[in-house]
């Protein structure tokens, strides 16, 4: 493949853009697709194969949105590929309990601290089913969420999220009821006070605090270094559950997903954790799980409702199975290694064309702030120079490299990103840095 040249043509895309919005508001199905925040065109990409997408102008791009996440391997993995013709040929969808769903499940317990999971087919309803279980085994209603940190488009997690919500600069979003709104507290992250005080007001309503494992969804923000032991800890004093959201950390911060980045070292244990992205191998697959005794209250053993025509749908939990079995430990050193070297050429361009930035990292993901200092909450990633961002993105993709059209979002490799893609990026750049000065 040969990246798209300096001005590509755009023209097919831009064509379909226009039916696109003729059918379908702001002419996509999920709204940070639509390049709002940097304007011009999103790319219809009609093909993709490792660590590229081909556009419907014949342009190629090194992807360094991968999905969003879910795409650890690459594009069209073979043997995922394989795996998935496998189970289609068998059928796609039976209503009834299968094996793939049955391995991919001991592969989850198998890899992180949850000991039974339910799958769902989004990161929402994953989210939106761990607090419907967390209020039925608490009998309580309150739910503590952190400002830019994003669960998916759960009515009471909307609060001043991140991803899209932060992208978009809603603060909100109408159409949530203020009822719904009124049993959410939105905290400043990594604000041990603001936790506190909403426990010691509040602590005998609070069905659970959800926060994402290491947020990505404001830009990278790491905890700080006993942050989430503190959570878990005030949570379990409080006779309430700790829910750490790891649909995007998951099996990709590192092969046990943020957990892996400081619950083992610190020595929490979440009760209830939330999976999507990588788990569904680029299928809509995803799951809650948690303490045998919590998930006992899911019906039918509990009285929980909860459930999914196409949940644990063959042919997404056998493209899931065959990517976390090809997820090795080689794999997140090479993801570990690409990276780092993507972030330090990064850092290294902006810092030669004077461009004000900080770099921040949670294992292979990592997010490039256009701001000058370290960013601990969404106070601090609202700061950035968006305008700047918008310079250097388009001219990454003018030069091949499709980054995410957001200031707020992560960054993300794959196992696929060889020296020629990693090269593509580094040449890139300098350019983009000076367009962005
Ligand atoms: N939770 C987190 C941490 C996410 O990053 C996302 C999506 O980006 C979600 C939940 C929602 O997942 P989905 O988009 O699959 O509904």
């Amino acid at each position: 493949m040969t990246p798209a040249t300096t001005h590509p043509t755009t023209a097919a895309s831009e064509a379909l853009f226009e039916r696109a919005r003729a059918v379908t508001p702001g002419g996509v199905n999920s709204p940070v697709r639509a390049f709002t925040a940097v304007g011009g065109t999103p790319r219809f990409i009609t093909s993709a194969s490792g660590a590229w997408l081909s556009d419907a102008d014949g342009n190629d791009y090194v992807d360094l949105i991968c999905s969003w996440g879910p795409m650890l391997l690459g594009h069209a993995h073979p043997e995922v590929q394989a795996a998935v013709a496998d189970a289609v040929a068998r059928g796609t969808s039976y209503g009834t309990p299968t094996r793939p769903e049955v391995e991919l499940a001991e592969e989850i317990v198998s890899r992180t601290p949850v000991e039974r999971v339910r799958f769902v087919s989004s990161g929402t309803e994953a989210t939106m089913s761990a607090i419907r279980l967390a209020r039925g085994a608490t009998g309580r209603d309150l739910v503590v969420k952190f400002a830019g940190c994003y669960h998916g488009h759960v009515d009471p997690l909307l609060a001043e999220a991140g991803s899209g919500v932060a992208t978009l600069a809603v603060p909100g979003t109408s159409g949530v009821p203020a009822s719904s709104a009124a049993e959410t507290l939105v905290l400043p992250y990594n604000d041990r006070a603001a936790v506190q005080a909403a426990f010691d007001a509040h602590g005998p309503r609070i069905a659970c605090l959800i926060t994402e494992a290491t947020p990505g969804n404001m830009g990278i923000v790491p905890p700080e270094p006993g942050f989430n032991a503190f959570l878990a800890e005030t949570c379990r004093n409080h006779g309430a559950l700790f829910i750490s959201d790891e649909v995007m950390t998951g099996f990709r911060a590192t092969a046990q997903g943020g957990w892996g980045l400081d619950g083992a070292v610190e020595g929490w244990v979440p009760d209830l954790m939330t999976f999507g992205k990588v788990m569904g191998g680029g299928f809509p697959a995803a799951a809650f799980g948690g303490r045998s005794d919590l998930m006992a209250h899911l019906a039918p053993e509990g009285r929980v409702y909860q459930a999914g025509t196409l949940s644990g749908n063959p042919v997404a939990t056998t493209a899931g199975l065959a990517t976390l079995r090809l997820a090795t430990d080689e794999v997140y050193a090479h993801l570990d290694a690409t990276a780092r070297t993507i972030r330090e050429a990064a850092s290294e361009a902006l810092t030669a064309a004077s461009v004000p930035h900080t770099v921040q990292t949670a294992g292979s993901m990592f997010s490039v702030f256009f701001s000058g200092e370290p960013v601990r909450d969404f106070a601090g990633a609202s700061q950035q120079d968006t305008t700047a961002y918008a310079a250097f993105f388009h001219a990454m993709l003018d030069q091949g490299v499709y980054l995410p059209p957001s200031a707020y979002e992560s960054w993300f490799v794959s196992a696929a990103h060889d020296e020629r893609a990693v090269t593509t990026v580094l040449d890139a750049l300098p350019a983009a840095a000076r367009a962005a000065a």
